[in-house]
C-alpha cells in the first residue's frame, strides 16, 4: 500500500494541503496498482467464500481476484441486491443528497473481476468442515472465509427496536431509518428541540454524529432560524474524533443552536411522550421533552449475539462479547483458524469507518492469497485513512491518518510525524471551507469506484 504525502508541520499550508489532497484523491488507485505489481508466489486452484457485500467484503472479493487471477475461485455472499452507502448519508437528513445517489450495484464484481454472487444470507458456519449453510438452503465449501458483515444494533435507553424503526430512528445504517429521521426533521418548527445521542465508543464512524449534528443544525438555521435547537448528549467524556473542528462548529459555526453535553450516564428515553432523562457529567439529573429524537444505538458485530451465526462458529472473543478478535497481518480470526474477519465486526483498534474497511479487504485479500501459495503475510503492513466531514449544506473539514504495523504490541499505529510533531493523533484540516466539500464528492467517488467498479 502506499502512503499518503502529507502536509508537513511548518509548511506553507495551502501549497502542503493542495498536494496532500491530490494524493488523498489518488491515493487509493496508486495503492492498488503498488500492490497489484508485487511479484508472488503462484496460488493453487482455490476457494474463498466472502461473506458480506459491503466497503470490506466488496473490496476483498475484488482485489482476491485482481491479485489472485483465475486460479481463485472467489464467492460473494450478501443479502442485499443493492449496496446502499452509509457514508455521505448524513447529508440525506437535509436534503442536500437522495438516498438514491448512494446506492451501488456490484455487476463490475462479477463481469469485470469475475467474483460469483450468491444472493443469500448465511446462517451458519462450519469452521471444522470448511463449510457454511446460505439462507436459500445451499452449502459452499471454502478453503478461506473472509467474513465481513458490519454492525447492528442493540435496543438501548428504554427504546425497543419498534421504537427505532417507527418513532426514534437511530439512522445509522442507511436506509428506511434515514428517510423517518429526515421526515421527522423537516416537522420541527420554530422552538422545537431535536436531541441526537451518542453511544459509548467504539461505534461506527467516529466523526459521524458530531457530523450529524452539525448538518442537522445548519439545515434548522436555514428553516428557523436561531429558533432551532440541536441538543448532543455524548455517552464519551469528550468528542471522539476532529476536537479541534467540531469543538469549532460547534462553539462559532452553529453557535447558539448546537448545545453540546459530555459524559452523559443513565440515558432513558420515552418515544410515546420525547421525554429524555440523563445524568450529567456532575451527576445531577437532567431532563428534556424534544419534538425529535435520534438516538445513535450501541453497536456490535452483526451475528453477534448469543446464538447468532458468528457467535455460534466461535468468531466472537472480545472481552465484551461484540467483536471478533483478529490478527492485523492477516485479520484472521484470533479464536478460529482460516476464517477471516474484516470491517466494522472485526476488533482491530483502529476506527470502524469505511475507507479503513476497504483497506483491510486489501491487507486481507493480499494477506490470503500469500497464506494459500504457502507463505505468510506482509510482515509491516501500512493502512491508509481519510475522511471528510460536511459541516454545513457547503463546507467541510477532513481527517486523515496513516497506521502502521507495530510488531512489538501487534497493533496498528499511527505513523511518526503524521502530519504532527507528537504523531499520535490523526491530522484535521485548518479549515472548514467550500473546497473541502468539493474534494469530498472526489474522495467519495473514488472510494466506492475503486470498492465496487
Ligand atoms: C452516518 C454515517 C456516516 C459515515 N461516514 C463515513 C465517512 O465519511 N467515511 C468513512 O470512512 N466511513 C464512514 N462511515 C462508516 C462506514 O459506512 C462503515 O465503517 C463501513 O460501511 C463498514 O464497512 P463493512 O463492510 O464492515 O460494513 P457494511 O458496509 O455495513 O457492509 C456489511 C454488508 O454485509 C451484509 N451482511 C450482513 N450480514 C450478512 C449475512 N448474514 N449474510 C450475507 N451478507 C450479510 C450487509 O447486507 C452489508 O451489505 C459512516 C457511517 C455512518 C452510519
Amino acid at each position: 500500500m502506499s502512503e499518503l504525502q502529507l502536509p508537513l508541520p511548518g509548511a506553507p499550508r495551502s501549497k502542503a494541503r493542495r498536494r496532500w489532497l491530490g494524493a488523498m484523491g489518488l491515493g487509493l488507485a496508486g495503492g492498488l496498482l503498488g500492490a497489484g505489481l508485487v511479484a508472488r508466489a503462484a496460488v493453487p486452484p482455490s476457494r474463498v467464500v466472502v461473506v458480506g457485500g459491503g466497503m470490506a467484503g466488496a473490496t476483498a472479493a475484488k482485489y482476491l481476484r485482481l491479485w489472485g487471477g483465475a486460479q481463485v475461485q472467489v464467492t460473494l455472499v450478501e443479502g442485499s441486491a443493492r449496496y446502499t452507502s452509509h457514508i455521505m448519508s448524513n447529508l440525506v437528513l437535509g436534503g442536500a443528497r437522495s438516498l438514491a445517489s448512494l446506492e451501488f450495484e456490484r455487476r463490475s464484481l462479477v463481469e469485470r473481476h469475475g467474483v460469483e454472487i450468491r444472493q443469500a444470507t448465511v446462517q451458519s458456519i462450519d469452521p471444522a468442515g470448511h463449510s457454511l449453510l446460505c439462507s436459500d438452503g445451499s452449502r459452499l465449501a471454502w478453503d478461506r472465509l473472509i467474513v465481513a458483515p458490519g454492525v447492528d444494533f442493540d435496543p438501548a435507553y428504554g427504546l425497543t427496536a419498534e421504537d427505532y424503526a417507527l418513532r426514534t430512528p437511530h439512522a445509522w445504517q442507511a436506509g428506511a431509518q434515514t428517510e423517518l429521521l429526515r421526515a421527522r426533521i423537516a416537522a420541527l418548527a420554530a422552538g422545537d428541540t431535536f436531541v441526537l445521542t451518542i453511544p459509548k465508543a467504539p461505534y461506527r464512524c467516529p466523526p459521524g454524529p458530531y457530523e450529524r449534528a452539525c448538518l442537522v443544525a445548519d439545515h434548522l438555521k436555514s428553516r428557523l432560524g436561531s429558533a432551532a435547537r440541536v441538543l448532543v448528549l455524548d455517552e464519551n467524556d469528550a468528542i471522539q474524533a476532529e476536537p479541534e473542528t467540531f469543538g469549532h462548529a460547534f462553539d462559532v459555526v452553529h453557535a447558539g443552536v448546537i448545545d453540546y453535553r459530555p459524559g452523559v450516564r443513565a440515558l432513558q428515553i420515552d418515544a410515546a411522550t420525547g421525554r429524555v432523562a440523563w445524568t450529567d457529567a456532575l451527576g445531577a439529573a437532567q431532563s428534556v421533552t424534544a419534538q425529535a429524537i435520534n438516538p445513535i444505538a450501541p453497536q456490535r458485530a452483526r451475528g453477534s449475539r448469543p446464538g447468532e451465526w458468528l457467535e455460534r462458529a466461535g468468531l466472537i472473543d472480545s472481552a465484551d462479547g461484540r467483536w471478533a478478535g483478529v490478527d492485523l497481518l492477516s485479520y484472521e480470526s484470533t479464536a478460529v483458524p482460516g476464517v477471516h474477519v474484516i470491517g466494522d465486526a472485526a476488533q482491530t483498534g483502529l476506527p470502524k469507518a469505511g475507507h479503513i474497511a476497504n483497506q483491510e479487504g486489501k491487507t486481507c485479500a493480499d494477506a490470503v492469497l500469500r497464506l494459500l501459495a504457502g507463505g505468510s503475510p506482509d510482515p509491516a503492513p501500512v493502512l491508509n485513512s481519510a475522511c471528510y466531514s460536511p459541516i454545513t449544506a457547503g463546507t467541510a473539514s477532513w481527517l486523515t491518518a496513516v497506521y502502521q504495523y507495530d510488531p512489538a504490541s501487534r497493533t496498528m499505529r499511527i505513523a511518526a510525524g503524521n502530519g504532527r510533531t507528537d504523531g499520535a493523533r490523526p491530522t484535521e484540516s485548518a479549515r472548514i471551507d467550500a473546497e473541502n466539500f468539493r474534494r469530498m464528492g472526489t474522495w467519495f467517488d473514488t472510494l466506492m469506484a475503486d470498492s465496487f467498479g
